[in-house]
Formats: structure tokens, sequence, C-alpha cells
């Protein structure tokens, strides 16, 4: 996109608060076809889905560019945030980190504006929302703490990954059940053993 250097746009350090995402586009919006960088991080709260989380007080960035063009501002870069969970096998925590690429658009009047997929862009840009949602996605949703993880035994409760407990896999009572609803005179007729 090049018109010279980009300049800095949002703020380069930690600020706190809700300030932290904002970027000022004034000079940016006035010319279109210009491109600066944006690097912001800070807080964001309540990043987590289903049992994995950004840990509290840990901060969420975007490195990347903002481009001007004649009707909003297209976002660029990466969005990055340390995440912990436990493993949803043997329950042991992991520790993590989203690493994804953002390209969106913010245009005033947001999704109302008939871009549903749109950022709001006021006179100020407020990257939080779209760094919330970046993150939101790129959340693991079912993470292990290795591939190969063996789990927990359902019997007795051991790690499988530290040692063999012995146990035989138990028959399985959802099989039982419809042998029971099977039983004489009802359903279909039990398949050959
Ligand atoms: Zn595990
Ligand atoms: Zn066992």
């Amino acid at each position: 996109m090049g018109r010279g250097r980009p300049e800095p746009a949002g703020s380069t350090g930690t600020v706190p608060g809700r300030r932290a995402f904002v970027a000022h586009v004034h000079r940016l919006r006035r010319n279109p076809g210009a491109t600066v960088v944006v690097d912001v991080h800070g807080v964001v709260a309540d990043l987590a889905v289903a049992g994995v989380a950004v840990p509290d007080g840990a901060e969420a960035g975007l490195t990347g560019s903002l481009a001007s063009y004649p009707g909003g501002i297209e976002v660029t870069g990466r969005v990055r945030a340390p995440w912990r969970a436990a493993c949803r096998r043997c329950g042991a925590p992991i520790d993590g980190m989203v690493d994804t690429e953002v390209r969106e658009r913010c245009v005033p009047g947001g999704p109302a504006s008939g871009d549903e997929e749109a950022y709001e862009l006021a006179d100020e840009l407020d990257l939080e929302p779209l760094v919330r949602d970046a993150v939101l996605l790129a959340l693991p949703l079912a993470p292990l703490c290795r591939e190969t993880c063996a789990g927990l035994c359902p019997e007795c409760g051991a790690d499988r990954n530290v040692a063999p407990c012995g146990c035989r896999p138990p028959a399985d009572p959802r099989w039982s059940a419809l042998d029971a609803l099977a039983g004489p005179g009802g359903g279909d007729p039990p398949l050959p053993a």
C-alpha cells in the first residue's frame, strides 16, 4: 500500500482500562490509500469459551496495519493472546497461545451500515471488539495435553498416562439398556449373536 513509511497510529504501550485498544484515525481517514502501523494490547475481560480462557490479567494484542479506503478502514494483522485450559481427557493444565490472522473492515455505523461483518468506526477506532472476536474464534474447542493423551480410567480414575491401571473396559451400559427395551415381543427381533 506504499505511500511512504507507515507511521504509528495506535498506542504502542499499555494504557490502563478500555482505552488500550483505541486507535486515533482522524488523519488516516482523511487520506484514503494511506496505511499506518498499529500495535495495541491490553486486558480484555471475559475471554473464555467452554473451559478455555485467557488468564485474568493477561493481555491480548493486535499488531498489523490500518489501511484507509474511501468507505472506511481495513485492519490486517495478527491477534495474539495466551490461554489456559484443562486437558479434555486427563484434566492436566495446558498453556497455549492464540496467534491468528485478521483482516476486517471498519465502517461508520458498523453492522448497521449494511455490511454485517464490519466493525464500528467512529472518530476513534476501538479495536477491542475485533480483538475479542478474533481471540474467541481462535481458542481451541477441545484442548489436549498431547494428541496421544490416554486420559483417565472411567472405572478407577487413574491417570492412564502415568501407568495402565489394569481395569477391563466395562460392558457399555447403553447397550444393556437397549437389550432390555428390545425384550420379548417388543421392537425389532434381536440380531443373531
Ligand atoms: Zn491429557
Ligand atoms: Zn482403572
